[in-house]
């Protein structure tokens, strides 16, 4: 079959290279240059289920990886700290990785598809735009936080201990992360509503040998699939971020695009025509509680979250990210999630 795809970034690059390996005629259109074009994102994500991904497409993901967490430590609002276990999170090299996937495929850059794109030269068009969602119609329930991060070198070593590192802001209204990579270089970010970004003024006062390499910057969505339909339009369908797959929670979007990734292949090798219900179903499925998530954020960030009467809606979230600990890559703790949700 002849596909189209819009977008080469996470989603982008692991479907192009498993359908071309399939057989199918592939073609890649981004809109970043070639020279400029940069997997935004803090890199962050469980080994356990990004070593699966790598196999298909051939790649050892032990290569990639930067840097191993052992712990991450927590800042509260309450002035408190806690540490949550880490059992696979990690940071690795997400820009080489896309580009190892895109070397054998025809990209052509510095193309920003829109409603003019020539749909009907391809039997599909797969909409891997991210936020952007540049060919499938707006949702009107929608949500994105606005964020920004830098990649800086040398920090202070003796004010920081190399670890993940976050903030976590009152009213669950966002977060600042440091994220080590490799070669004293980290991501240092936020995600806020407010865009107030608390801790990164105050990071670059507490580390003043930090360089800033490079600023990255563009808001991520945390409306779960459920609210981002429709995920196709005649030929064109939505994977990953464009419809929604981000854990709301975290506005963590690399483990969820490449699952959905795998439910789109599974649908679309079953049979000649794509069965657009099954996939839709199937989306809605796994990312059923990603919805639940997604409510306990905004009631978080309304003052309207109850603990007696959300509390069997926080029980699900709980026992829905029990199951899934291993690609969250961190312990799943309910006296220690009972706190966090307490304190901020
Ligand atoms: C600052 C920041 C930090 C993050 N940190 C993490 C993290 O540590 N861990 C994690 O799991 N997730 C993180 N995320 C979220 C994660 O990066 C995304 O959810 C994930 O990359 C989505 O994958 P995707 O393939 O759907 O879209 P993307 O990876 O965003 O790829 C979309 C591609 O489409 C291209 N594009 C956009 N519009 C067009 C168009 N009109 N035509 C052609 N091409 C187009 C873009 O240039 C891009 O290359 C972060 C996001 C941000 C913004």
């Amino acid at each position: 079959m002849k596909i189209a795809i819009a977008g080469a970034g996470v989603a982008g690059s692991y479907l192009g290279f498993m359908l071309q390996k399939e057989g199918h005629d592939v073609t890649i259109f981004e809109s970043s240059k070639q020279e400029t074009h940069w997997a935004v994102c803090a890199w962050g994500a469980s080994r356990n289920i990004l070593e699966k991904f790598s196999k298909d497409v051939g790649l050892n993901f032990n290569e990639y990886i930067f840097h191993v967490g052992k712990k991450l430590r927590m800042e509260l609002p309450n002035n408190k700290e806690e540490y949550l276990e880490l059992i696979g999170l990690v940071t690795y090299n997400k820009q080489k990785w896309e580009h190892d996937l895109l070397k054998d495929l025809t990209v052509n850059y510095n193309f920003k598809c829109s409603s003019n794109f020539p749909f009907m030269d391809y039997d599909y068009v797969l909409d891997c735009t991210g936020l952007h969602r540049s060919l499938l119609p707006k949702s009107t329930t929608d949500f994105i936080i606005p964020a920004y991060e830098y990649l800086i070198e040398n920090p202070d070593k003796t004010s920081n201990d190399n670890e993940f590192y976050v903030i976590g802001y009152k009213g669950a209204r966002g977060y600042f992360w440091y994220f080590p990579i490799d070669k004293g270089r980290a991501f240092v970010g936020a995600g806020d509503i407010d865009r107030k970004y608390y801790g990164i003024k105050e990071f670059f006062h507490n580390n003043p040998s930090a360089k800033i390499i490079k600023k990255i910057g563009r808001p991520i969505r945390l409306a779960p699939p459920k609210r981002m339909e429709p995920f196709f339009n005649k030929n064109v369908i939505g994977v990953g971020e464009s419809i929604g797959c981000v854990f709301p929670m975290l506005g963590e979007g690399i483990i969820p695009s490449l699952l959905c990734c795998e439910i789109f292949l599974n649908v679309f090798d079953k049979s000649k025509n794509f069965d657009f219900k099954l996939y839709r179903n199937l989306v809605l499925k796994k990312f059923n509680y990603y919805d639940d998530v997604y409510k306990i954020v905004r009631l978080k960030m309304e003052g309207k979250l109850s603990t007696i009467k959300h509390f069997p809606l926080m029980m699900k979230m709980y026992s829905s990210m029990k199951k899934d600990e291993k690609r969250f890559g961190f312990e799943i703790n309910l006296d220690k999630m009972n706190r966090l949700v307490n304190a901020l």
